[in-house]
């Protein structure tokens, strides 16, 4: 609530006025209690468009990887392929992890 209502206000200083008339339109609405349901829908709205991108951008970031590279199922951590040391139950692991 007072983190929505200083957000605008430090990173958009033009259009601060068109905020604070709307939020304090939107205050004046939660002292009623009417505004909870909006204010959780537009969250809902805003996290879930932002939560696929994140999602995409961390996969794209992660997955990546040379194809004389691989990826440590113990430590995650993509390493090249010298350090490859393939176990018994066929999971790859790095030399560090070995
Ligand atoms: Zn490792």
């Amino acid at each position: 609530m007072a983190t929505d209502y200083d957000a605008p206000r430090k990173t958009e200083e033009d259009i601060s006025e068109d905020s604070l008339e709307e939020l304090k339109a939107r205050r004046s609405d939660k002292s009623s209690g009417v505004v909870d349901e909006d204010e959780i829908e537009a969250a809902e709205g805003f996290e879930l468009p932002g939560a696929d991108l994140s999602g995409e951008e961390l996969a794209v970031r992660v997955i990546p990887r040379q194809a004389d590279e691989f990826t440590c199922t113990s430590c995650f951590l993509v390493h090249h392929r010298s350090q490859l040391v393939t176990q018994k139950n066929g999971q790859q692991i790095c030399s560090e992890c070995a």
